[in-house]
């Protein structure tokens, strides 16, 4: 049996009731796996660096095994960028190859540049117009029910190739569900961890970081799912917030 798990922490008070978010995490465990996972969520909702939080909601759920569905990891490619311009630029290149338009690439920064404070989840926008598609405003689209099938050796790969930060970790396993869905085009991603500048596009073939996208000290990120303008968003929603994925790969 396994379980699903998940935190969500916030400072001021619950989300619902206009906290500020501070943190949040998932994971699909086996049982003896569940303390020792608690323990580490709840100590990362107090060290965050976007502050201590002071709302923390912890759910534990038994996973129904006949909705798992498994998915191959997609490679991963890092993209040196001296400054942000240059970061821009990178990413611009690997969306419109990725078959982004040029006014949807556009329109993507500027949703995100405009963010005065961060989403909770991604926005869906349209691959040609750049319209966005999604009516969820400030929560966006939030990915859920996802998790590396096999935790400890994908912490060994990711060691090996120096990428120790949790950041990738999550992000990897969120970006290789969205990129399986056969609606989704592209992602583009930045952290609103104001640590942590590097982002990344992902599309179907590769997951590729790029090492400066917003500059240190912004407390805003946010995500695009760039998706084909036939998509049947019921049921791209339906996937990307209820389907449980456990992504398999990264061995060593
Ligand atoms: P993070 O990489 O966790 O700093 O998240 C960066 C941004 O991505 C957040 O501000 C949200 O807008 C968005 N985001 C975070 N988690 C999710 C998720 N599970 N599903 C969709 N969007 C998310």
């Amino acid at each position: 049996m396994l379980y699903s798990m998940k935190m969500r922490a916030a400072q001021g008070g619950d989300h619902k009731l206009g906290g500020m978010h501070i943190s949040g995490a998932e994971r699909i465990l086996a049982e003896n796996e569940l303390l020792a996972t608690a323990n580490a969520m709840i100590m990362r909702a107090f060290k965050h660096s976007r502050g201590k939080a002071d709302f923390i909601n912890l759910k534990i759920e038994a996973v129904d095994d006949n909705n798992l569905k498994y998915v191959k990891l997609l490679p991963i490619v890092t993209h040196e960028s001296a400054n942000l311009v240059a970061g821009r630029a990178i990413a611009a290149k690997l969306l419109k190859q990725s078959g982004v338009s040029d006014k949807a690439i556009c329109r993507g920064f500027d949703l995100l540049d405009g963010l005065v404070t961060s989403m909770r989840g991604a926005m869906l926008v349209d691959a040609v117009s750049g319209k966005r598609l999604d009516d969820l405003t400030m929560r966006g689209v939030r990915v859920s029910n996802m998790d590396i099938a096999d935790a400890q050796q994908f912490k060994c790969w990711l060691r090996q190739q120096n990428l120790t930060d949790i950041h990738v970790r999550e992000a990897m396993v969120l970006a290789t569900k969205v990129a399986f869905h056969p609606d989704v085009v592209a992602e583009l991603c930045w952290s609103d961890d104001p640590e942590y500048i590097t982002g990344y596009v992902a599309d179907k073939k590769a997951y590729q970081r790029i090492t400066r996208l917003k500059e240190l000290g912004n407390w805003q990120g946010g995500r695009i799912f760039f998706i084909r303008p036939t998509a049947n968003l019921k049921n791209l929603l339906e996937y990307l917030e209820q389907q449980t994925v456990l992504v398999v790969g990264g061995e060593a």
